[in-house]
């Protein structure tokens, strides 16, 4: 093999500095800083279909896609000048546009369940105003989720929560009051035993069950047989609200996410992340009797300055319309690219000895490095952080950028091929040996 040298980062360590004078940790979320696979990021300059430029000029072939949202790949030329067009008519207005409803009825032709929605700018923002809803439907406090699934960052939801909740193993998160922390019963996830006595334990209190349908924020964990219908059938027996939130795998694990896949009929869903086609953009929504509750129409509060932005709209749409007329081409081939990285790397393991194991659904996986399965946070949490961390690094240095933390999945779009797996397996050989520290 021939040595590379290794890249230079001089110009993002000068950021880094002026970055952290500014920025708790130098950065605007947390699982950025790389603190759970050491050394420090690279600062990114600019990005076209799979690959990531940084700024000194380093190239990496891009395995995390902005955490979800660029299945189309980097500055996809119709999503570009849709933004373009729409910023010539301003940025924003705070008053009604007709590309709301236009996104609106593309979310909705994939999503047929979503019998009224509301757009806003995060993912936190859907989920958290979908409990709000929740409660006010039922008139009930408490709340289920599942261990290692994350929600986003509102008080009520980071009890036992993934992604960098997980990274960097805190409980929780101080500032948030007991008596919220309470309301919220963290479950194991696919485990329905778990599900039937919370429900015995606290009749009648029971005002939602959130969930990732396919978990990706404690790495990615599929459901097993039978969960997501058991989970139907208690909720709906307990009178209890189901919330799908698909910000991960909406538009992902399928043009109807998780949903359509697996065939679910959950009460609310969440969505985030690629429908705003980069920008920020979420969505809540589900059935009409539970929507209609929200003002000005009922009594419960949500707004938001800037939902339904023309500019976040607009990338929407044009990331919708593509999807949509392709959608019969791009999801099965990049279910089929995801499988030849995901299954190609976990070879590489194989022949270098490194106990892992791959969990995929569509085109999103974790590589565990663990020998035993993995299908819930407590086993995820098995893994060899600290050997995911080395082989991490050795991929970055290759010009690999995976999602820098072992409970988060990975992710590929259209603008992956062939060559970009090919080259993948072929670093991977070398970051399993670095990951042995040989
Ligand atoms: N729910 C899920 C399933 C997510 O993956 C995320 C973000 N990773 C969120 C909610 C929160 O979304 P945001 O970061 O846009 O607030």
């Amino acid at each position: 093999t021939t040595q590379k040298a290794a890249p230079v980062h001089t110009r993002s360590q000068e950021l880094q500095q002026r970055a952290e004078r500014y920025f708790p940790g130098g950065v605007n979320s947390p699982v950025r800083a790389f603190r759970a696979v050491g050394g420090h990021p690279p600062f990114l300059e600019s990005a076209e279909g799979a690959y990531l430029t940084d700024a000194d000029g380093n190239r990496y072939i891009d395995y995390f896609g902005s955490w979800g949202p660029m299945i189309l790949g980097h500055a996809f030329p119709p999503v570009v000048e849709a933004i373009e067009r729409a910023a010539r008519k301003s940025a924003s207005f705070g008053a009604s546009t007709a590309a709301e409803a236009e996104l609106a009825e593309r979310v909705v032709s994939c999503y047929p369940k979503l019998e009224k929605l509301r757009f806003v700018s995060s993912g936190t923002e859907a989920t958290m105003s979908a409990i709000r809803l929740a409660r006010a439907a039922t008139d009930r406090k408490l709340i289920v989720k599942f261990e290692g699934c994350y929600h986003g960052h509102a008080d009520g939801l980071l009890v036992k929560a993934g992604s960098g909740v997980a990274t960097f193993g805190i409980p929780g998160s101080a500032g948030v009051p007991d008596q919220i922390a309470h309301l919220t019963l963290a479950l194991p996830y696919n485990d329905l035993v778990a599900v039937e006595a919370a429900f015995a334990a606290h009749p009648g209190e029971i005002a939602a069950v959130i969930l990732e349908p396919a978990v990706g924020n404690a790495g990615c964990i599929p459901p097993v047989d039978g969960y997501l219908e058991g989970l139907r059938a208690i909720t709906r027996r307990e009178g209890a609200l189901l919330i799908a939130d698909e910000v991960m795998t909406g538009f992902r694990v399928a043009l109807g996410g998780a949903v359509e896949r697996y065939g679910m009929d959950p009460d609310l869903i969440t969505l985030g992340k690629i429908v705003g086609g980069g920008l920020p953009v979420g969505v809540f929504g589900g059935k009409r009797e539970y929507m209609d509750l929200l003002a000005p129409l009922g009594p419960v509060y949500q707004a938001g300055t800037l939902s339904g932005n023309p500019l976040a709209m607009a990338a929407g749409l044009a990331t919708m319309d593509y999807l949509q007329e392709h959608a019969g081409e791009i999801y099965p081939r990049i279910e089929a690219t995801a499988k030849a990285v995901a299954e190609g790397v976990a070879a590489e393991a194989k022949k270098a000895g490194v106990p892992l194991t791959t969990n995929r659904v569509g085109a999103m996986w974790t590589w565990f490095f663990t020998p035993g399965t993995v299908t819930d946070y407590e086993s995820a949490a098995k893994s060899d952080t600290a050997m995911f961390g080395r082989f991490h690094n050795s991929m970055l240095e290759q010009g690999v950028w995976l999602p820098p933390s072992q409970f988060e999945a990975a992710f590929l779009g259209t603008a992956h091929g062939e060559a970009e797996v090919k080259a993948t397996i072929e670093a991977a050989g070398e970051a399993f040996k670095a990951a042995l520290g040989l």
